[in-house]
């Protein structure tokens, strides 16, 4: 039989990675395999960079797979907290599991981890407390809640040599990483994980099962799909999850002036009426460029991010509706796909692009009409058209009042010129049921990071990693113990 591992991570996303990382601190000899189906990080490259066109890489995107996960040509926004809140805000529900006291410890010694590996000194949202007041006060005037929390911004460029170093780290210190290698299935017997059954991404006909004593499903969003099959397959407990529905918003870096200076990064939340859904501001990056992202089965979904040296004159963000549903539908998923799938139709298989005014016209927008806007797009391979084609009547109503509401907040905010692109959908709903030590309803089989729904963002998405890795030695440890007892 091959060799046993002690953990055995599948994805090899901040989760894993940070994971890796503190099992490392409490224990050198630990057996640590990680197993990612796209590659090392320095082999990403993104071939839009240079063509302007999505090649839709085969076997896997570039920019949802391989070493850091989503996390490589993310924009490398890090959402830490704010000390005097009572609540953790952005980027999951680590606090739900662990309480929010030990989740800001976890947070400022994963921040500690980032600084070690070459993250900037500089925090973003801290330097200008009174203008943030005053525009939170406008907000809320507006029924907007602003959130303010500081940031530490990487940059996409900054990001990937941060990760090669955190790669070189996990391997000189004997973590196996596997790559370019598929977790097809997993091996569970009695309701207990025992490993892993995998393939090569290259020659899907080799199949190997890997056993270990401890599992860790940390695949991302680029896994959710895969996880619901395994969740169906072996009886994973899940409660219903949502989906995040909306456009990537681009406009002027002079509209957005005063949030980028102060902020860097803000966070708005409205309940806009009739339908009181909960509509959101996420990702936003000054002076960035939007970009697109490829999932399973060719899905293209609409992304962005900013450089910390190259620079557009655009800031681009995302305005999501989450959208939850009740008896009798529950696949959140198959709804956020389908809406895709038909908008990418709409688009030749590309990002649909369309102008707020043509909107607001009843019309679609014409390649004429985007080459003469004032808001140049900065996703060359985006087409024109029209989204309100695929978007339901409910999200499109939803982003459309709060665009209103934030026009109020932000002039210019609802600049007929300014661009949608769609679809922007997030795929972390089915939330995979967990216990304090995240492990699921399959003993050994734990799930960390955004593909499980626990997490939606590089912090806690690391944060989690280093508390799993603190459950699994603690668990070790009491089985040692007990062992010694005995004898
Ligand atoms: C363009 C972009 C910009 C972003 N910007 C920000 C930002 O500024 N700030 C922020 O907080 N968040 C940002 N995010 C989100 C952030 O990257 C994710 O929240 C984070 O990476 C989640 O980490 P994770 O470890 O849970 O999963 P991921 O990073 O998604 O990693 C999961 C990995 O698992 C692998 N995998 C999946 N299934 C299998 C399988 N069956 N077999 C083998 N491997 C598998 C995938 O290939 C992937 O590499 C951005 C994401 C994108 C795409």
């Amino acid at each position: 039989m091959s060799k046993k591992y002690d953990v055995i991570a599948i994805g090899m996303g901040p989760g894993s990675i940070f994971m890796a990382y503190e099992l490392i601190q409490l224990n050198k000899n630990k057996r640590i395999l990680l197993i990612e189906q796209g590659k090392r990080v320095e082999e990403r490259m993104c071939p839009i960079e240079k063509t302007g066109v999505c090649a839709k890489c085969k076997p896997f995107c570039h920019i949802t797979s391989g070493f850091s996960g989503a996390g490589a040509f993310s924009d490398g926004k890090l959402s830490l907290y704010n000390e005097e809140d009572e609540d953790i805000y952005v980027g999951g529900n680590l606090h739900k599991y662990i309480g929010i006291e030990e989740t800001k410890k976890i947070i400022d010694y994963t921040d500690d981890i980032y600084l070690k590996f070459g993250a900037d000194n500089k925090l973003e949202g801290i330097k200008y407390k009174k203008e943030v007041k005053q525009i939170k006060e406008k907000a809320r005037k507006e029924g907007l809640n602003l959130i303010d929390i500081p940031i530490r911004h990487l940059g996409t460029e900054k990001a990937h040599e941060l990760y090669k170093k955190l790669e070189n780290y996990l391997e000189e210190n004997n973590v196996e990483l596997r790559f370019k290698t598929i977790v097809e299935d997993l091996i569970i017997e009695n309701n207990v994980a025992k490993g892993v059954i995998v393939k090569d991404a290259y020659n899907q006909n080799t199949v190997e099962k890997i056993y270990g004593d401890n599992i860790v499903v940390a695949v991302g969003r680029k896994g959710a799909n895969w996880l619901v099959n395994m969740c169906e397959k072996y009886d994973i407990k899940t409660e219903a999850g949502i989906v995040d529905i909306g456009v990537r918003y681009e406009l002027s870096d002079a509209v957005m002036k005063d949030i980028n200076k102060y902020m860097y990064e803000g966070k708005f939340i409205g309940r806009p009426e009739p339908f009181k859904d909960k509509v959101r501001t996420f990702c936003q990056n000054p002076s960035g460029f939007v970009s697109s992202e490829v999932y399973d089965n060719n899905l293209s979904l609409v992304n962005g991010h900013s450089y910390k040296d190259r620079k557009s004159s655009n800031t681009n963000l995302a305005i999501l509706v989450s959208h939850h549903f009740n008896y009798p539908f529950s696949k959140p998923i198959e709804y956020g796909r389908n809406i895709a799938k038909n908008l990418n139709e709409l688009g030749d298989g590309n990002i649909v692009v369309q102008r707020l005014g043509d909107i607001y016209r009843g019309k679609r927008t014409w390649e004429e009409e985007l080459k003469n806007n004032s808001i140049q797009p900065t996703l060359k391979s985006a087409v024109a058209g029209d989204i309100t084609f695929a978007l339901g009547y409910r999200t499109m109503t939803d982003i459309l009042q709060f665009i209103r509401e934030m026009d109020k907040v932000i002039e210019g905010f609802a600049n007929p010129e300014n661009l949608l692109y769609a679809p922007e959908i997030k795929f972390y709903s089915n939330q995979v049921i967990i216990n304090e030590h995240f492990e699921t309803s399959v003993k050994k089989l734990y799930s960390i990071g955004d593909g499980g729904g626990m997490t939606r963002g590089l912090m806690m998405a690391s944060a989690s990693g280093v508390k799993m890795a603190r459950i699994l030695d603690q668990i070790q440890n009491s089985k040692g113990n007990n062992n010694a007892r005995r004898k």
